[in-house]
């Protein structure tokens, strides 16, 4: 893709959905912080549907500590890896509270020092919480970057400097939302649905379909 395309390419994504949301719910950057490390591997859906129940009885670090490991792997056990991820989230509840107040800080560092928070979580928190242009590279953006031509690489990270590199700066606030959703329900894994699809003159493989249909 070239940079007339990738701008065609935002401006037509932005155009569908001006205001693209996660769809994870939460109500706090506390409550964004566990459904992000809670989603590794698992459905925005399934997600929500264990954390709404465990927001509902605990939603800060004291609270989730004062469950315990039983009383939190209860709340959370229909999720991937649970109980791992209990671990973790117990662990960084407690990190939050000695280090940070009990709240979720605003640099990448600390938030890469919590356990369970890799990069990717850490830039979802700072692009959704604190409206920072990152780009947290996903199954689906890895796939659409690589299939569009945005931003080509073998890496999560190699993906994630190409689009730090190409995506416009207007869009990038916004992009790994357009990317993540774009995947999800168009530029599916295993069936793309190119036919449908309002960015095929963009894209490098909807290009190439064309001209061997043509
Ligand atoms: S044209 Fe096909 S491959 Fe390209 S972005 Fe659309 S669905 Fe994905």
């Amino acid at each position: 893709m070239n940079a007339a395309q990738i701008e065609r390419f935002f401006a037509t994504l932005r155009a569908a959905n001006p205001h693209p949301q996660t769809e994870l719910q939460y109500a706090s950057v506390f409550e964004l912080l566990a459904a992000v490390l809670l989603s590794a591997q698992a459905t925005d859906v399934g997600v929500n549907k264990a954390t709404r129940r465990l927001f509902a009885v605990a939603n800060t670090p004291a609270q989730i500590l004062a469950l315990g490991l039983d009383g939190l792997e209860q709340h959370i056990k229909t999720i991937g890896l649970y109980r791992s991820k209990a671990r973790h989230l117990l662990q960084t509840c407690q990190i939050l509270l000695e280090q940070h107040g009990g709240e979720v800080p605003r640099s990448r560092e600390a938030l890469e020092a919590l356990p369970g928070v890799g990069r990717k979580t850490a830039n979802v928190v700072l692009n959704v919480a604190f409206a920072e242009p990152t780009m947290a590279v996903d199954t689906h953006i890895f796939r659409v970057s690589n299939r569009t031509g945005l931003a080509p690489g073998k890496t999560p990270l190699a993906v994630e400097m190409g689009l730090l590199k190409r995506v416009p700066a207007e869009y990038r606030v916004d992009a790994h939302h357009w990317l993540i959703l774009h995947g999800r329900y168009v530029c599916q894994a295993r069936k793309p649905l190119c036919s449908v699809c309002a960015v095929t003159a963009e894209c490098d493989t909807g290009r190439l379909l064309k001209s061997t249909t043509a």
